[in-house]
């Protein structure tokens, strides 16, 4: 894939890697007859725990629902606040609003790109209840700092790991900081299906009753009785047969995340397209690089150039939350470093599939000086 179009993203090439034993795997799911939590979803439950380093893994509809049952399981609803970043994606805050909750919205660190602490304790409120880390684009939050907050304020955490599979701060695994961690499976992701799914983990053996229950009509067992209002979102038998093909790779798959950022950074330092230096996301080891997100002041320029040169880039994430109709309810604020990144990340391809032939043509692009006609 050297000369056509790259892609920022390419699912079916991660499908088509392990074409076969998905197909096998898809077909003892449609011969086995139970479609709906059953052994695939039973053993990925199981093997995900394992993989994130937490006792307890309860498979759900989608990373939104995940975020949105940890919340409610944790007893979080109406006339909570929970803290939010601006710089997400906007399921975070749907999730919230879900639960009956309001998002608050605060900024981010420059480097990080994830919630500041400052600003995290700076909304703490009466009324608040939890905050929701996003580690975004697979790099850590400062947890400790965060879980020193919510200790002092009595708030839960919901760390939101949609794209941080696997990654850790200082060698702690992220997602076992909190009370709960939710996970996205969406096809993107770095552990992604053909559909939607989710997962939440946690250490907390109620938590996770709870939680099974709210998945399952509030029932708790096998019995049809609904103990609490209860919702219909499953992990499904298919997803979970997939996902049970794509987990054993993922580890791998987010070392070559880390070998092909490196490769950029080294590409990319003292670069200056159009005569304005590239900005790199922070160098955090633990990170999975589910993006790997550049900043230039000229960002749409560097993007048309890009596509001009045959590869593809996305935005991630404009307008901040802040700024979206759907959440005008929330505290209205400021967030300047929310709307400095807006204006100018940029995220190159960096799934494996798609990068890994194709880094050297990448760096070139953003290289090249391009002589004024
Ligand atoms: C993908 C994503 C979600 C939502 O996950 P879905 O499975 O699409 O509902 C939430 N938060 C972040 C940071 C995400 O990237």
């Amino acid at each position: 894939m050297t000369d056509g179009f790259v892609p920022q993203a390419a699912p079916q090439l991660r499908i088509a890697a392990f074409r076969a034993e998905v197909d096998a795997a898809i077909a003892a799911v449609l011969s086995g007859g139970t479609y709906i939590l059953g052994e695939a979803v039973a053993g990925f439950e199981a093997a995900f725990a394992t993989f994130a380093k937490a006792p307890f893994c309860v498979g759900v509809a989608s990373g939104t629902d995940a975020i949105a049952l940890a919340l409610r399981a944790l007893g979080i609803g109406p006339g909570d606040e929970v803290i939010v970043p601006g710089m997400t994606f906007a399921g975070t805050a749907h999730a919230v609003l879900h639960c009956g909750a309001t998002p608050c919205f605060v900024d981010v660190e420059p480097e990080s790109r994830c919630i500041d602490p400052d600003a995290a304790a700076a909304a703490v409120t009466p009324r608040a209840a939890a905050i929701v880390p996003v580690h975004l684009f697979g790099a850590p939050c400062d947890m400790p700092r965060l879980v020193a907050i919510a200790e002092r304020h009595g708030l839960a955490i919901v760390e939101d790991c949609a794209q941080s599979h696997g990654a850790s701060l200082d060698g702690v695994a992220l997602g076992t900081f909190g009370q709960a961690a939710a996970y996205s499976f969406y096809p993107t992701k770095n552990l992604g299906c053909i559909g939607d799914g989710g997962a939440v983990t946690t250490r907390d053996p109620a938590l996770a009753v709870r939680l099974r229950s709210l998945r399952h009509y509030g029932f708790e067992g096998a019995e049809r009785i609904s103990h609490r209002p209860g919702f219909n979102s499953r992990l499904d038998e298919m997803q979970a047969a997939i996902l049970n093909v794509l987990l054993p790779h993922l580890e791998a798959s987010n070392d070559e995340r880390r070998i092909i950022a490196s490769a950029y950074r080294r590409g990319l330092a003292g670069q200056a397209p159009f005569g304005e230096p590239v900005g790199l996301p922070l160098d955090a080891p633990g990170n999975v690089y589910h993006q790997f997100a550049i900043t230039h002041p000229r960002r749409d320029a560097l993007a048309a150039r890009l596509k001009q040169g045959g590869i593809g880039t996305a935005v991630h994430y404009a307008p901040g939350l802040h700024r979206h109709p759907a959440f005008a309810g929330s505290p209205q604020v400021d967030l300047p470093v929310t709307e400095r990144l807006a204006a100018t990340l940029l995220s190159l391809p960096i799934q494996p599939e798609v990068a890994a032939p194709a880094v050297a043509r990448i760096i070139e692009a953003i290289a090249r000086q391009v002589v004024a006609a």
